[in-house]
């Protein structure tokens, strides 16, 4: 695979998502620019302690920090992690809607002047109606504007299927549809586990309690740590603009903008799809069983209900 070493990747938002996804983006060596944008003069700080993990680390990408958006300029590829995070005793991501919301506006206008072209990313919650806010305050093609959360969920998944059957996560396929919470679809039916169905690995009664543990995998580790996780986000982060940097082709789990895929239309949710040069290349339609089907309708409603909150915060 060609590395290609010109590219710069600006992240918003320099707090745990923000920064753990700044390091392990680094630590892949694909890019020779990372910038850093926060609110808080603390992001220089961080910036300079993830380039002093270089030399160990063996890494050539440049990490800028700074609170000057005009930092972004030209940047390939933008992802968003600024927005509040839930903490212990708070509710669900969706009641951060309107909070983040008020931050979006903001990226989303120094996204439009400095750097419109960019791929971009949003990672903050909620996260399939907040990419929509994005989508719609950037005004770019819907190619170019996704979200990342299932293949969080799908990680998640993955650790505990393995601890369940032994079989390295590398040779676990999970594919969640739906959104990023309550109303996640986990398809037992395209989940493989060394290439065989996730069925014929483990029992319906284990399935069952793996999909809970899912599910609720992110409130979990808030009761566990006071906070919401940052590593693996961070790392999910890191693949994702991975694939695009190195136009892999991969397939993710991802919230994009339906387009009559799955029968919705007009709104984001997680879907698979393919991820290359130009951002999403492909949304990837599966053949869903009808309890599938049923619980993405349940997930759809959800997020319709949601995004004409959004217009109305517009
Ligand atoms: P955090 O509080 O540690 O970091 C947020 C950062 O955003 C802070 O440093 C803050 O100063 C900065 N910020 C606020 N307003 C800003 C602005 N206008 N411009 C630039 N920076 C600004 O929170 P975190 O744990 O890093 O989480 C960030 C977001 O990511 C939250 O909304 C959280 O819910 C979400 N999250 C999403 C996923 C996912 O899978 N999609 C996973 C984990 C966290």
């Amino acid at each position: 695979m060609v590395i290609i070493y010109n590219m710069k990747v600006s992240i918003i938002g320099a707090g745990n998502v923000g920064s753990s996804a700044a390091l392990l983006l680094a630590e892949k060596d694909i890019c020779d620019q990372i910038v850093l944008v926060d609110i808080v003069e603390s992001v220089r700080g961080k910036a300079m302690d993830i380039n002093q993990s270089s030399t160990a680390l063996g890494f050539n990408t440049k990490v800028i920090g700074s609170t000057d958006y005009e930092m972004i300029k030209d940047s390939d590829v933008i992802v968003n992690t600024a927005g509040f995070p839930r903490l212990k005793g708070s509710g669900s991501r969706d009641e951060l809607l309107e909070k983040n919301m008020e931050i979006a506006k903001t990226v989303c206008s120094n996204i439009r002047k400095y750097s419109p072209k960019s791929i971009v990313i949003n990672v903050a919650n909620p996260v399939d109606v907040l990419t929509y806010a994005f989508y719609k305050l950037l005004g770019n093609e819907p190619s170019k504007v996704f979200g990342m959360g299932g293949l969080l969920d799908c990680s998640r998944a993955a650790v505990l299927i393995s601890k369940e059957t032994g079989v390295s996560v590398k040779d676990i396929n999970v594919i969640i549809l739906g959104t990023h919470g309550d109303t996640m679809v986990f398809s037992k039916e395209h989940t493989k586990v060394d290439n065989k169905q996730l069925k014929d690995s483990i029992t319906d009664g284990k399935v069952h309690e793996i999909i809970k543990k899912t599910k609720f995998g992110g409130s979990e580790l808030v009761s566990l740590m006071g906070q919401s996780g940052y590593v693996a986000p961070g790392a999910c982060i890191a693949r994702q603009v991975e694939a695009i940097i190195n136009d892999t082709k991969e397939i993710f789990c991802i919230p994009a903008l339906v387009d009559g895929h799955y029968g919705y239309r007009g709104f984001y949710i997680g879907v698979p799809v393919v991820l290359g040069k130009n951002g999403i290349e492909k949304i990837v339609e599966l053949p869903l069983p009808e309890d599938e089907k049923k619980a993405l309708s349940e997930a759809a409603k959800h997020v319709k209900e949601s995004v004409s909150a959004v217009e109305k915060l517009k």
